[in-house]
């Protein structure tokens, strides 16, 4: 484990163009549990019976707001309780160094942008919580925290419109802009993507790998077990995020960048 952390950070220090995809499982070393998109907070079905994919669907939150949004607080409670964890630090402390990396997230959390990733190199797939905003008017809330705690669904104090976070919905398109920021660095290439946390089963996750190797770059994949990457990385570091991603930082000593 000791080498494949030091072939990594060899390899981080030597690029210019650093991507870093990141997903559930560096979230889950915050506390927070693990989903697939919006979803897995669940395992299947809810209480009404539903798929969780459907209630949290762009269709079920127009045609009854007020069940899509009892999953959606407790996404937001859940974020809101939890902290960003070491690997959230180490990826800022690495973006700080290496004016070329971006962090492309899957995570709707927020929490690379409070541990001090820049936002102009960060890459929001999946949307984020806050602010809310009024579907009707959208007119912005910025209190998520104290619509949680009145009656669901959070409701607009200028027009009573629902109010709903900016994050991606299943059934939804992904958001242009952040799509159209990906593609743009897609193309300027890579010559390292590392992957924490993330099982990869879509197509912007796995492109990009493929793309880096393509290019003759070097991938790396940072995760507790093997999953779908694993076959397509030069190095797998069985681990988890907050305790890998800390010690890859540390190897990468600043006399090497
Ligand atoms: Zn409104």
């Amino acid at each position: 484990m000791h080498a494949q952390i030091q072939l990594v950070a060899q390899a981080l220090a030597r690029a210019e163009r650093i991507l870093v995809i990141t997903g559930a499982g560096l979230s889950a070393d915050s506390g927070l549990p693990t989903y697939r998109g919006l979803g897995g907070l669940y395992n299947g079905h809810t209480e009404e019976g539903l798929p969780i994919e459907a209630a949290l669907s762009g269709p079920m939150l127009r045609r009854d707001p007020a069940l899509c949004w009892k999953y959606l607080a407790e996404i937001g409670r859940a974020c809101l309780g939890a902290r960003p964890n070491a690997g959230h630090f180490a990826l800022a402390e690495l973006q700080r160094r290496k004016p070329g990396c971006w962090v492309l997230t899957q995570n709707v959390d927020g929490y690379h942008r409070a541990a001090g990733s820049p936002v102009q190199r960060l890459i929001e797939i999946h949307g984020e919580l806050s602010p809310l905003f009024c579907m009707d008017c959208r007119q912005r809330s910025f209190e998520l925290a104290e619509h949680l705690q009145r009656p669901l669904p959070p409701r607009c104090d200028r027009c009573g419109g629902v109010l709903r976070p900016p994050v991606v919905l299943f059934e939804e398109l992904l958001p242009e802009a952040e799509l159209g920021r990906l593609q743009t660095q897609l193309a300027l290439g890579f010559d390292a993507v590392l992957a924490v946390g993330t099982s990869a089963s879509f197509a912007y996750i796995v492109e990009p790998v493929l793309r880096a190797r393509r290019g003759g770059g070097f991938t790396a994949e940072i995760n507790p077990q093997a999953g779908e990457l694993s076959a397509f990385v030069d190095v797998h570091l069985e681990g988890g995020a907050a305790d890998v991603l800390p010690q890859l930082i540390r190897h990468i000593s600043s006399d090497k960048i």
